[in-house]
């Protein structure tokens, strides 16, 4: 009886302790840190380029962008894809592109000319900056001088801030990675060509310059160039931003 007793008692005794211990062997799920590098793509932002996209590694959000970016369809232009860049200054939340790609070069015939660096620009974008190059900016190199382009001096494109950086001007298209500037050419023979030295004179360079700025007319929806204001006595500025309700505005200058 005595015995019964006390098995009785080590018997409740070692079911609330195993109770217990099945209550800790069986703690709340502890969800995993997702080891995931893609992960931090929300989080970070991205001025520095981002490695390039490892499907199999990102997450599911991360992925199913990365594969949109990756259907950019650009000929004769090197580039990769990359994954979406974000980012965010006092206030504005409006800066990023979800489908980026990062432009080295730009193929036609048997000529290759390079950004030099590269540009960071939306996919959409850049099938009208690239057919711009190889249509237009090439052929107008080859007539002006002997030769075509070597490399072209841009900027990186992206850029999260406001329109000329002024403080409370609007949200620039280098912001939506909807525009570029470009600097100036290398030429295969030589010749360079500056758009801050050249702009306006009656030279092959000049008359280059004045060709492109045409064209570019006909393709972006914002071309401004020396001529338009004081930020731009450097370098000819494209962008495919929206002007006016219907987006049918043109600025050319
Ligand atoms: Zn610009």
């Amino acid at each position: 009886m005595h015995r019964t007793l006390r098995l009785g008692y080590t018997a409740t005794v070692f079911l609330i302790f195993s109770s217990g211990l099945a209550q800790a062997a069986e703690p709340i799920p502890v969800p995993k840190p997702l080891a995931v590098p893609g992960q931090k793509v929300s989080g970070d932002t991205v001025s520095t380029p981002l490695p390039k996209p490892k499907h199999e590694q990102l997450p599911d959000e991360a992925a199913s962008v990365a594969v949109e970016a990756a259907s950019c369809d650009l000929s004769g232009v090197d580039f990769e894809s990359i994954p979406p860049v974000r980012g965010e200054f006092s206030g504005d939340a409006g800066c990023g592109i979800e489908t980026p790609v990062r432009i080295t070069g730009i193929e036609r015939e048997s000529a290759s000319v390079a950004l030099k660096g590269s540009v960071t620009i939306s996919c959409e974008f850049a099938k009208t900056f690239t057919q711009w190059l190889q249509s237009d900016v090439l052929p107008a190199a080859e007539k002006h001088f002997n030769g075509g382009i070597k490399s072209i001096a841009t900027g990186p494109g992206y850029q999260c801030r406001r329109r000329n950086n002024q403080p409370d001007g609007k949200l620039s298209e280098h912001a939506l990675g909807k525009a570029v500037d470009i600097s100036g050419f290398s030429m295969l023979e030589g010749a360079s060509v500056s758009v801050e030295t050249d702009w306006g004179k009656d030279t092959p360079q000049g008359r280059f310059l004045e060709d492109i700025h045409k064209s570019a007319c006909a393709r972006f929806t914002t071309v401004l160039s020396p001529e338009g204001d004081e930020f731009h006595k450097s370098h000819l500025h494209v962008d495919i931003g929206c002007h006016g309700k219907t987006c049918t505005y043109l600025i050319c200058q």
